[in-house]
């Protein structure tokens, strides 16, 4: 963030504000299990800046989640929404909890205590979460149901990645990946490469990875590796998604699947590709690993998967690196389309979704692009410069006090 405020000359002021949160809350939540004995789990919710619209940003469930983790994640949720031109700002949750190892009853009641906890600080005008590591529709769908409760009024508009049936809009659940797509689609455009002559590994299986290695299977790309928390298959000679999916309901891992020899969770990353699409969490590539890295291509779709060494090393032995804030904002770019639909109570076709999503994304790519040949800075600068020249002319407008 310093080095692209450095490049564009950021008013220092404007710096300083952006480099603080606007709030955090941190919140107790007892939950009676299903054996009987209760348990008290921690939760947060930050919020950012709403400079350039109500707070935006996804809720996570993961036993490592901790404050500092989410306050980072919300400022770059602002980024990532001035980015990609839609007009939040930014935020985010989680709870400190294993959500693998709780059943279906107690996430439901872990879900609407978090609601009522943080309930006077979010709303479809105000703060509007969303799904992330480890929540899905479901839970977007409880918690769209306890905040209409509470408020008593039907209120779809204050989350998005709900169910279909319950506000959600279409082609969610593929927008992360389908951005990424796009993006990824347009640099082969641009740089004369085939898709047929592309090699792909996949680090994540789940909402992002799973999508893109379909998407990208789809595009001719050849499939050489995909891995989860268990552990990664590698095969050189090309593998088919369908295949792998079709294990990974009935088996519950990639591992389980005999498309490719199994390889460690960490050594998917160092294997021979052109593209590394990096969509599991973050600090993935780094001091230890960045060396062995073949890739010349990174996609990533996870928030922060290539820490700050990691990223200097990289760039200076030429991979290009599409960064994060770009990468993965078509999720929050059909978030974006989601609540307009709730807003108006009218709903897009899946085309409309996607003709709209892939002109805005296109558009962010084209102005991060001008951005990094203006400043001539890698795209990850380029991309920040993008969202603080957006956030720098919104404050200077609103005023800063
Ligand atoms: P998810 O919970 O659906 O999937 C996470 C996947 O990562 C799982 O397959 C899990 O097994 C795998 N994983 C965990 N640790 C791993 C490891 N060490 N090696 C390999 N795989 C590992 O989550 P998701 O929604 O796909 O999110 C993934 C990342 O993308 C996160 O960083 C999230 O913040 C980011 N992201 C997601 C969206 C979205 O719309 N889903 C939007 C923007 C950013």
């Amino acid at each position: 963030m310093q080095k692209a405020a450095q490049c564009m000359d950021l008013d220092p002021e404007i710096l300083e504000i952006l480099s603080h949160t606007q709030k955090s809350l941190i919140v107790s939540l007892p939950i009676r299990m299903d054996d009987g004995s209760l348990k008290v789990f921690e939760g947060y919710r930050v919020q950012h800046s709403e400079l350039r619209g109500p707070f935006k940003g996804g809720f996570r469930y993961f036993p490592e989640v901790n404050l500092d983790e989410i306050k980072a994640l919300a400022t770059e949720m602002s980024l990532k929404c001035s980015v990609a031109g839609i007009p939040y700002g930014g935020a985010k949750g989680g709870i400190k909890c294993n959500p693998k190892a709780m059943s279906q009853g107690e996430l439901e009641r872990l879900t609407r205590k978090y609601v009522q906890a943080i309930y006077q600080i979010i709303g479809p005008e105000h703060d509007i979460p969303a799904p992330d590591m480890y929540t899905n529709p479901q839970i977007m769908a409880w918690f769209m149901d306890e905040y209409s409760k509470l408020s008593n009024r039907h209120q779809p508009g204050v989350v998005t990645g709900k169910p279909i049936e319950v506000g959600g809009s279409l082609g969610r659940n593929t927008a992360t990946a389908q951005g990424g797509a796009y993006i990824l689609e347009e640099y082969m455009k641009q740089n004369n490469l085939k898709p047929e002559a592309m090699t792909v590994v996949v680090q994540g299986f789940g909402n992002a990875g799973q999508y893109a290695t379909e998407l990208l299977h789809e595009m001719n790309c050849t499939i050489v590796g995909v891995s989860d928390s268990k552990g990664g298959i590698y095969n050189a000679k090309g593998m088919d998604p369908n295949a792998i999916i079709k294990i990974k309901k009935e088996k519950g891992s990639v591992i389980k699947s005999s498309e490719g020899e199994v390889v460690d969770a960490q050594k998917i990353l160092e294997k021979p590709c052109d593209i590394l699409v990096l969509a599991a969490m973050e600090n993935q590539v780094n001091e230890a690993n960045m060396k062995n890295v073949k890739a010349k291509l990174i996609l990533e779709l996870a928030n922060g998967p290539v820490n700050g060494e990691a990223d200097a090393y990289l760039e200076k032995k030429g991979v290009v690196i599409i960064p994060d804030i770009l990468a993965n904002s078509g999720g929050v770019t059909v978030s974006y389309f989601e609540w307009v639909q709730n807003q108006q109570a009218y709903y897009w076709t899946l085309e409309e979704v996607q003709m709209k999503l892939k002109r805005g994304i296109n558009e962010a790519f084209q102005r991060t692009l001008k951005f990094q040949k203006d400043f001539d800075c890698s795209m990850r600068e380029a991309a920040y410069v993008s969202a603080f020249d957006r956030l720098e002319k919104a404050m200077k407008l609103r005023g800063r006090q």
